[in-house]
């Protein structure tokens, strides 16, 4: 029997989990998620043993039921190859008070790279399983990051466009950088003038628009989410939490089911969800520790209950976490109402309407393994500098606002002998003008980004990516800019329909 994939807005739609990736999207703005969470049932003393790739199997095949074993097999090879700068895939390090599970040595040095590299890989399976025809057009809003790891994953991938608008003044240069001089003949990519949120609406408004959807299947192509709504994102996220703890476990920092604690710098809250997915298999997770930047909803929401994106739009030096609405958190919402796809589309629909809505007592009831809390600016720039001078290790932005809420967990609930996994998300080198001026502004402002890169490896004692070297010199492709509500005419333009 194969595990299926319900909306979490029509109990009616239900589909394998191939074409749930390959749809991306469930119909009415719904996310798919699977029927039940299937259990991991594995030993430890097996997984300990077993590298990156064969516990990538053993987490997806659970999920992925409609994959062959060659399949799967061959998408995780083509995936974690040497596209990596490690062996290890995730390497697990310990500093300060905390393991650090670096998730940023792909080819974009951040932690998309761990899902958009094996997603290209799944979506062209999953199409010949369907017989599907069309091409796919792989359409995606960013706020940074996702953007060049998708770019990255799908360049010259026959059967595939991909176009990626990103908010054009609401990332870091040298995420813009990455993003517009990436080659392939099958890639556009588009600032808008506007938000992440704005930038995320529109793609989601396009994929709901029936008569655009006809428009494309006659020109022979039909649209694909590479968002982290998509399952084909979701469920290799897992695979990294079931790793680190089969680590931990090797190298005899913890006992057979003893619980760890992990913290996720979040954005859109898909990676805390694969980390809250990898409890509900029997992984022995304590608390799910929720951080947030200043834009601090998610924070706000398990605190009272009630979700409110009405409120002013920061920007930060975590530009991946600038987000108002965290669209995985509805796969938690349908789950906390019972799996009852009418109430979760409710609470949604007043989400759309009127900005906000409040989850009853015995839903906020269930929320007790989540523990949320926030990272002002300064509290996220005093962790980088703390942490490095205490041990020479140097933290992202985002991984520094986990890092800082980490420290306000200890500090609150005194919880301070349970071993924490803390998910470090980006290279310092993506985001290092950030980083260098939490070490040392004086010093370093007057650096060029990419002198800051210099001075970066050598203090941190680690050579400067290859991410990084590639663009330096590297040839600008792609300028063009539109507003939030052009952004159907750009595509149109792009695939030349309409
Ligand atoms: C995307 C991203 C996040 C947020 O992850 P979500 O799954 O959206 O919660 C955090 N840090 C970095 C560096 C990212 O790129």
């Amino acid at each position: 029997m194969d595990l299926m994939y319900k909306s979490t807005r029509n109990a009616e739609e239900k589909v394998t989990a191939s074409q749930a990736i390959l749809k991306g999207l469930a119909g009415e703005g719904g996310l798919f998620v699977p029927e039940a969470i299937p259990a991991l049932e594995l030993e430890i003393d097996a997984l300990a043993g077993m590298s990156y790739q064969e516990i990538a199997y053993e987490v997806m095949s659970r999920f992925l039921t409609d994959f062959t074993e060659e399949e799967l097999k061959s998408c995780i090879e083509k995936a974690y190859d040497s596209k990596f700068d490690t062996r290890e895939i995730a390497p697990l390090v310990k500093a300060g008070d905390a393991w650090f599970l670096e998730l940023f040595h792909g080819s974009t040095i951040a932690f998309k790279d761990m899902a958009l590299s094996i997603l290209p890989h799944l979506l062209i399976t999953a199409a010949k399983k369907n017989r599907v025809t069309n091409e796919i057009v792989i359409l995606t809003a960013t706020s940074g990051d996702t953007g060049k790891a998708a770019l990255a994953g799908f360049a010259d991938v026959p059967g595939t466009k991909i176009i990626v608008f990103y908010p054009k003044h609401g990332v870091s240069p040298i995420q813009e950088r990455q993003m517009v001089t990436q080659k392939g003949d099958n890639v556009f990519v588009v600032g808008i003038n506007g938000n992440f949120d704005q930038a995320q609406s529109g793609v989601k408004k396009m994929f709901s628009d029936a008569g655009l959807a006809e428009a494309m299947d006659a020109a022979g192509y039909q649209f694909s989410s590479a968002n982290s709504i998509n399952i084909g994102r979701l469920v290799p996220q897992i695979v990294y939490y079931v790793y680190a703890y089969a680590k931990l476990y090797a190298k005899g920092e913890i006992q057979k089911g003893e619980p760890v604690n992990v913290v996720v710098p979040t954005g859109n809250f898909g990676n805390i969800l694969a980390a809250f997915y990898a409890k509900n298999m029997g992984l022995p997770i304590a608390k799910l520790i929720c951080a947030s930047n200043e834009n601090k909803v998610l924070y706000d929401f398990f605190a009272t209950g009630t979700y409110d994106k009405n409120r002013a739009f920061i920007l930060t030096s975590s530009p991946s976490m600038d987000i108002l609405i965290s669209s995985n958190l509805e796969r938690l919402i349908y789950r906390i109402a019972g799996d009852d796809a009418a109430k979760n589309a409710a609470f949604m629909k007043a989400l759309s309407t009127e900005g906000s809505y409040t989850v009853t007592p015995e839903m906020k009831a269930q929320l007790a393994d989540f523990y949320g809390n926030y990272a002002t600016e300064a509290e996220t720039a005093q962790q980088i500098k703390a942490l490095y001078e205490k041990t020479g290790y140097v933290l992202d932005t985002h991984t520094a606002v986990a890092a800082a809420v980490y420290a306000k967990y200890r500090e609150e609930t005194k919880d301070t002998s349970v071993k924490t996994i803390i998910a470090s998300t980006a290279s310092p080198f993506k985001f290092t003008r950030s980083v260098m001026d939490a070490i040392d502004k004086e010093t370093y402002n007057v650096l060029t980004d990419f002198e800051l890169a210099d001075e970066l490896s050598k203090i941190a004692k680690i050579p400067v990516p290859q991410a990084i070297e590639e663009i330096r010199s590297a040839q600008v492709l792609h300028d063009t800019v539109c507003g939030p509500d052009e952004m159907e005419d750009t595509v149109k333009r792009f695939l030349k329909i309409g």
